[in-house]
């Protein structure tokens, strides 16, 4: 029979060893891949093993990876950090934990969820197990608009900073939002200059209706972003810089730098590997801020590469 090739790459978001997994049919048949590799898919015509090969390689036979419903039934153990779970471990590392030898099918898994359910468990209830992301090789033309630039950080790592000498450094080039926000008008200040000043109902609109792309309160008043606020950046044809603080997601490298951890430390580091675990994918580059001027450095080169090289985009981001 003859065999339709697809020309759909995808970026793999666990890791995968055939040889590891008692489901496969023939373990030589296999292709083997890490977290991140880029895979052609050949074929789909099997609903449980799909055929694929490596980007480039175009002379090499195709393996068999588990297709996209396969892993999200049956996951074969996901590579998170390995410490077995303890009894308030969030829901998702216990759905990490199972290999395929469990045979939990998806309603099994639900209610297992459900038993270790625990207070901050709602954050990752949406949270599904990752496995292929469909991308295109892009290169962004001359014509075309900048893209948005987000850096998300805990509070204290230096994200102002950063994106403060960039502004410095080239205000023709970046720009960032005015945000939007509902406390009141300071004397010196002017709608529409630091912020846009709303009251609380129409803010709640907006927020319902989508139009922020992030928001938060602080001291009893609502601040966010607006997807407009952004487009109008983008207009001007200038990168937008724009920081989300992240309170949960800590740098493990800043907690080794802290001997002695307590126990919200020590939960702290778990969701922060189980954010890694889950959407490190997202991230271009993983600044590391020990030295303001090389981590600037490093952050202009990285930007540079993205405005000017072509590189892997899931395909959603091209709508
Ligand atoms: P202020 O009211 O003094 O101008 O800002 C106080 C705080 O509001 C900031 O430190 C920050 O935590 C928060 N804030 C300011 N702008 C934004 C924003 O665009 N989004 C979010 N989520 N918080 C903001």
């Amino acid at each position: 029979t003859e065999v339709k090739e697809t020309k759909m790459f995808v970026r793999t978001l666990f890791d995968y060893d055939p040889n590891e997994d008692k489901a496969i049919p023939c373990k030589e048949a296999g292709l083997s891949f890490k977290k991140g590799d880029i895979l052609q898919i050949v074929s789909q015509d099997d609903g449980t093993w799909w055929q694929a090969k490596r980007e480039c390689d175009a002379n090499l036979r195709a393996g068999l990876i588990p297709s996209k419903q396969f892993q999200e039934r049956y996951p074969q153990a996901l590579e998170l950090h390995p410490p077995v779970p303890s009894p308030c471990f969030l829901p998702f590392l216990l759905q990490a934990g199972f290999r395929r030898s469990f045979r939990l099918s998806r309603k099994d898994r639900k209610m297992n969820k459900s038993m270790y359910e625990c207070k901050r468990s709602e954050q990752y209830d949406t949270a599904d197990v990752p496995t292929y992301e469909e991308v295109v090789f892009y290169q962004r033309q001359p014509s075309e608009k900048y893209r948005l630039v987000v850096f998300v950080g805990p509070p204290g790592v230096g994200l102002n900073e950063l994106k403060r000498k960039l502004l410095i450094s080239s205000s023709q080039h970046y720009g960032v939002t005015i945000p939007h926000t509902t406390r009141p008008k300071r004397s010196q200040e002017t709608d529409g200059v630091e912020y846009h000043f709303t009251s609380k109902h129409l803010f709640e609109t907006d927020v319902q209706n989508n139009k922020f792309i992030e928001h938060g309160e602080y001291k009893s008043n609502l601040y966010g972003t607006s997807l407009d606020s952004v487009r109008s950046v983008l207009a001007k044809n200038k990168v937008c810089l724009l920081d989300v603080q992240c309170h949960v997601s800590y740098y493990k490298a800043f907690f080794k730098k802290n001997c002695s951890l307590s126990d919200d430390f020590q939960e702290m580091i778990r969701s922060a590997e189980l954010i890694e675990a889950q959407h490190s994918h997202l991230f271009d580059k993983i600044l590391i801020n020990g030295d303001l001027s090389t981590a600037y450095n490093e952050l202009k080169s990285t930007l540079g590469h993205l405005e000017s090289d072509a590189f892997w985009i899931p395909i959603n981001w091209l709508h």
